[in-house]
């Protein structure tokens, strides 16, 4: 877990997380959570979305790369339209530098590609599926495996429906890493932002396939404690708060 919050607070990094030291699974920290030396074997990230929270770290990931070890690349994955954002709007030789032509356009330290929805591709030594889910933005949620475990990744999402028939279709699943970004007296604004309030997460659960533990991710550091104590009263047994800096074995 490098990053476990939908945002950034004193010693509280935007969400990430690195499966097997190669592929980054959103990448709202990176440096801040890694050596110089871990992040020139990233060799993959899988992206929800392309709101900053989730790729604000590629933006100096790419900058390690092109300083340290131009010979290596990133390769940026998700849906068309999460590539496409991510293109248009930061590495546009304005927000930030275009990382695909640097050092060289036939050998860059950023690559790009898109992948086809509920199609599954592979990423690394991983087999990701890619299942849009419901915010404000082109999102996606991924299901993840390598042959012998897997596990689902909800992205940002309010309420959705394909990403949990998928997964019931699919079993075999070790955890559901699923967000929760408010409190419940913020329902009215995790609604209007596509995002999960502890109440609606339980509404959630009936959808999901059974049985499978619940991580969570994605709590707003300025409003954790009280999230985290409502989280708590749904189901002790199944959900559980993912930890930052911790390492967890499927
Ligand atoms: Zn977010
Ligand atoms: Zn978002």
């Amino acid at each position: 877990m490098l990053g476990a919050f939908g945002s950034e607070g004193l010693g509280q990094r935007p969400s990430a997380f690195l499966v097997d030291d190669r592929v980054l699974v959103d990448a709202g920290t990176v440096g801040g959570a890694l050596t110089v030396t871990e992040q020139t074997e990233i060799q993959h990230a899988l992206i929800s979305h392309a709101h900053l929270d989730h790729t604000a770290g590629l933006a100096f990931l790419t900058d390690t790369l092109a300083m340290v070890a131009p010979e290596r690349r990133v390769t940026v994955s998700s849906i068309g339209p999460v590539i496409e954002s991510l293109r248009t709007h930061a590495f546009n030789d304005a927000l930030w530098p275009n990382f695909t032509t640097i050092p060289s356009g036939a050998n860059p330290v950023l690559g790009f590609r898109d992948l086809v929805e509920e199609a599954e591709a592979r990423v690394g030594d991983l087999w990701v599926t890619p299942v849009p889910v419901e915010h404000t933005v082109p999102t996606t949620g991924y299901i993840v495996h390598d042959g012998e475990t897997g596990f689902l990744y909800s992205g940002d999402t309010g309420p959705t429906n394909r990403l949990w028939r998928m997964a019931r279709e699919m079993g075999g699943l070790r955890a559901l890493i699923v967000e929760t970004a408010f409190p419940n007296r913020l329902d009215g604004l995790a609604r209007v932002s596509g995002h999960l309030t502890p109440d609606m997460l339980r509404r959630e659960i009936d959808k999901m396939p059974p049985d499978v533990p619940i991580w969570i991710f994605h709590i707003k550091p300025q409003l954790f404690q009280e999230t985290a104590e409502q989280l708590a009263t749904i189901d002790p047994t199944r959900i559980h708060t993912l930890e930052q800096g911790k390492t967890y074995t499927l």
